[in-house]
């Protein structure tokens, strides 16, 4: 399979769109990947084989993935002075969707996170991140095989939009100081000031697409976790958004939890049960009666930490994959970070990834390679063939590098 660059792109390569919100996808489509820092080369090399192979699993030579490199991060900082070039956000929005390893962001200094740079700009205003029980994945769960979840994460505002000034700065004083005169706060002269934003548009669109999700896919429930018994105006609005948007939009299709009575989990008549649940207790429910939860709607923050901690309900992040969705362009890659302690030691869970450039192949429509490829790293994961973190808590587990495993999820679809 051919990796190209970009003077080998022919017109043909593109993704182009149907007119109806669909994709129309060629044979041979161009996908930019970013390699990403740390782990990323390493869980990138092991992807790409396993995408390739299933590729070829699935359609012989009537297919193949045409990749080419972006970059951004370390790699780009190095070749371009940039660690994200506007050259790379333009070949996204023109390939229309991206493959991505992590990047580096340091905390509480220097640059900006380039991935929330990178959501932000290109209006990726969706995180979806499935959370799915495999045979064989070590879990702290007595019945891990009852989680099956999709986080759909707000990824554009709420803390993370990046707006704060650092205490003792003339903008945090001007801030302070309006608040205290203007509008009868009492902060504090020394405070660090955070902005926390939510639109009712984002917030309506986020929980949009995790209904239509829902309804496509014949899950029973969507359930908005919040905080909006503190925070009343921000993620309270976010419930009030979304049973304001089923009356409105899903009347036929959604009832609310009130609607079918607490009891019920299972949906009334084929319908999905809207649900809200304040973030603190969540967390408890996910562990005591996962079964309970289906499909998950919630703002940036609540779902970063919730991803993690499902993440490891099923094996841990070297089992976390996700997209970053738009109306325009989709961006894959794993719910993990770099993990820069493993760097170049070709021995982390490319799983993350993999999965990830699953969810790439049924977002192009090439549900056949998405399912060759899930069911190669289900069985090599039943067979016990593990990269360290799932070994080592695994008895009887052969334990494979990162290549290794890749190496082993080509076998199983050669
Ligand atoms: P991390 O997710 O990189 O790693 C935390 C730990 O999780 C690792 O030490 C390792 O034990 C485990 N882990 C992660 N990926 C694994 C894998 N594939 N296989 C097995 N185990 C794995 O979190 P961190 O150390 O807090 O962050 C490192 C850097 O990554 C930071 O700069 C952070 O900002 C960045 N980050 C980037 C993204 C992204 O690119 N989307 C996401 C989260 C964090």
């Amino acid at each position: 399979m051919s990796l190209i660059t970009p003077n080998e792109i022919t017109e043909a390569g593109q993704i182009g769109s149907d007119g109806r919100g669909g994709w129309v996808v060629p044979d041979r489509p161009v996908i930019p990947f970013i390699e990403g820092d740390g782990t990323g080369p390493d869980i990138w090399r092991a992807t790409r084989m396993a995408l390739d192979a299933a590729v070829k699993a699935a359609y012989g030579s009537s297919k193949e993935i045409l990749w080419l490199e972006i970059l951004a991060g370390e790699k780009a900082y190095a070749a371009t002075g940039s660690y994200l070039p506007e050259e790379t956000l333009n070949s996204i929005i023109q390939y229309k969707v991206a493959l991505k390893g992590p990047l580096t962001t340091p905390v509480g200094g220097g640059f900006r996170s380039i991935n929330v740079t990178l959501r932000q700009r290109l209006d990726l205003y969706a995180c979806i991140r499935p959370v799915k029980f495999f045979p064989q994945l070590p879990s702290p769960l007595k019945h891990p095989e009852k989680i099956d979840m999709v986080v759909f994460r707000e990824n554009t505002e709420d803390v993370y939009a990046g707006i704060e000034w650092p205490a003792g700065t003339d903008e945090a004083a001007k801030v302070i100081e309006f608040l205290n005169d203007q509008m009868g706060c009492r902060i504090r002269q020394d405070s660090a000031i955070g902005v926390k934003p939510m639109s009712s548009f984002a917030s309506r669109r986020l929980i949009k697409m995790a209904v239509n999700y829902a309804l496509r896919t014949g899950r029973p429930s969507v359930t908005m976790m919040h905080k909006g018994n503190i925070m009343k105006y921000t993620e309270g609005a976010f419930r009030e958004c979304g049973y304001q948007l089923a009356k409105e939009e899903f009347s036929e299709t959604v009832l609310t939890e009130d609607e079918v009575g607490r009891l019920s989990e299972k949906g009334s008549a084929g319908k999905v049960v809207l649900k809200d649940r304040i973030a603190d207790m969540l967390f408890q429910q996910v562990l005591l009666r996962p079964e309970e939860f289906s499909v998950i709607a919630t703002p940036n923050l609540n779902g970063d930490y919730i991803s993690d901690a499902l993440a490891a309900q099923i094996g841990g992040l070297g089992m976390a994959p996700g997209a970053n969705v738009g109306d325009e362009a989709a961006v894959f890659e794993a719910t993990h970070g770099s993990a820069p302690k493993y760097a170049n030691q070709d021995k982390v869970n490319p799983c993350s990834l993999i999965l990830s450039g699953g969810m790439m192949l049924e977002h192009l429509g090439w549900t056949e390679a998405a399912e060759a490829l899930q069911r190669a790293v289900q069985e090599t994961i039943a067979a016990k063939q593990m990269t360290y973190d799932l070994a080592r808590q695994t008895e009887g587990a052969t334990l494979l590098s990162c290549s290794g495993f890749g190496a082993a999820i080509v076998q199983r679809l050669a």
